[in-house]
């Protein structure tokens, strides 16, 4: 596994990472609050953000960072979630459906493109030049 030195999403605090975005304090925050959101949620099924900040007292910047890493997923997000691509309102995640789909596209014909064009290696002539023919 590879540590790195980020800086948390959270509280801008350096630490070392082991793939998490944020420090080890904030992360324990955020599962604390993670739980009380739920809850809230639970209980009030049509919660906005607001309703969940207010009902909470968690900070809306927990709230934001749940929704964008698509750990929660509610109704009233459209408001404040967009797609990173086209700018459609979305209620978790990072793009639309429609993006994702393009994303996904785009990346396995990225990886097709890059297996075509690769050259094929010869190991016909030069290595058998060089170190002999072993059959
Ligand atoms: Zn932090
Ligand atoms: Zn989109």
């Amino acid at each position: 596994m590879s540590v790195r030195v980020l800086s948390c999403k959270i509280c801008g605090k350096l630490f070392q990472s082991f793939g998490a975005g944020y420090c080890p304090g904030c992360a324990d925050e955020m599962d604390k609050a993670f739980v009380k959101i739920k809850e809230y949620i639970y209980d009030h099924e049509n919660a906005t953000i607001v309703d969940i900040v207010e009902g909470t007292g968690i900070s809306e910047k927990y709230v934001l960072q749940f929704l964008k890493e698509g750990r929660l997923s509610i109704e009233g997000a459209a408001d404040v979630l967009r797609c990173e691509d086209c700018g459609r309102p979305i209620s978790s995640g990072r793009y639309c459906s429609n993006c994702r789909e393009k994303l996904a596209n785009v990346l396995s014909s990225a990886v097709e493109g890059k297996k075509k064009s690769m050259p094929a290696i010869s190991t016909q002539g030069k290595m058998h030049g060089k170190y002999g023919r072993k059959n």
